[in-house]
């Protein structure tokens, strides 16, 4: 499951792991944890080679259970901080990295194994799973993904999470290593009329089609 922040792949992924009984992992989680693993280690963001040259630093261990999902890092959770405004500001300039990218993918297809889970991300069925079975690709309006996430946070705005949202998506759909794109034979959805539980629903129901 792929597409753009806050077109609401998280819950629907969970969502659809739930009914159907499989695993579930969030790689944006992946990339946070390592963003905030630089951060505490004071390496310079700005800086590419510097965040490469420690990218086989950071221990990941990751929780595959859609009803507790979760990020240890060098083994403390860190659950919390990967969802700081601090991190989602840095992230996509360490994701931009090809060695982090080329890490974590590794481990990522460690995690999927034979299959059997649902995988959340931006590449998922471009570079992660090219043969998963079933890919969907969220999209949602502008408005509609900055007022769901802007109802996530505390103190926030719907235009300020516009403003960010649409930040984050130019630089992790211009970067050069695996930039978010729809695979070839991804079925698009719109998300922006429909309700979590018709999204789940209509994965649902393309699971049951082709998988
Ligand atoms: O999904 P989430 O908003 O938590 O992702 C955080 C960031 O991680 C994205 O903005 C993107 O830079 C990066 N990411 C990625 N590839 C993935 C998943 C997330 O580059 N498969």
């Amino acid at each position: 499951m792929d597409g753009p922040s806050g077109s609401g792949k998280s819950s629907a992924s969970r969502g659809v792991a739930r009914a159907l009984g499989l695993r579930y992992l969030d790689t944006g989680a992946m990339y946070r944890a390592v963003t905030w693993w630089m951060l505490t280690h004071e390496v310079d963001l700005a800086d590419p080679a510097a965040i490469a040259a420690r990218a086989g630093e950071p221990r990941l261990e990751m929780s595959t259970d859609p009803d507790a999902p979760g990020v240890r890092l060098d083994g403390e959770p860190a659950d919390g901080p990967i969802r700081s405004a601090e991190v989602t500001r840095a992230v996509s300039a360490v994701s931009a990295v090809p060695e982090v990218r080329q890490r974590l993918v590794a481990l990522q297809r460690e995690l999927i194994g034979a299959g059997g889970i649902v995988v959340e991300g931006r590449d998922i069925g471009t570079v992660v799973a090219p043969d998963a079975p079933v890919k969907v690709y969220l999209t949602a309006s502008e408005e509609a993904r900055a007022t769901r996430r802007n109802a996530e946070l505390t103190g926030s705005t719907v235009a300020a999470q516009r403003v960010e949202l649409a930040r984050r998506d130019t630089l992790d759909s211009t970067r050069k290593t695996d930039p978010l794109a729809m695979a070839a034979d991804a079925v698009e959805l719109d998300t922006t009329p429909m309700t979590l539980d018709e999204v789940i629903a209509e994965v649902l129901r393309l699971v049951k089609e082709r998988g």
